[in-house]
């Protein structure tokens, strides 16, 4: 077991990271279901907010689209802040892939 932080390795059942002081596992510090959702980076519309529930529940991506934009019609302006709301609480993807492009340097 490695930190996912810093890569060191850690006593089986630690809670935090000896080295950088990283939780092990955040899910038990944080029991929100939001914690299992994330807004993914590519097939989004606007925040990635519906594309997060489709992924989380396996909703019909389509479907909720269409349901929030009736939702948010019908309950303006609530729907539009629960969007933000999600938008706000619900992590971006993580990149696995450094965001900042840079040339590769010539050995
Ligand atoms: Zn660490």
């Amino acid at each position: 077991m490695f930190c996912r932080q810093c890569g060191k390795s850690l006593m089986p059942g630690a809670n935090f990271c000896p080295n950088c002081g990283v939780p092990v596992n955040p899910a038990i510090f944080s029991p929100s279901p939001l914690n299992s959702m994330f807004r993914p980076r590519a097939n989004r519309m606007l925040a990635g907010v519906c594309a997060a529930l489709h992924i989380r529940y396996g909703w019909d991506l389509v479907a909720i689209r269409i349901l929030a934009v009736v939702l948010g019609v019908l309950t303006f302006p609530l729907g539009e802040i629960a969007y933000l709301a999600g938008w706000l609480l619900i992590p971006e993807e993580a990149t696995l892939v450094p965001q900042t492009y840079s040339d590769p340097q010539p050995r």
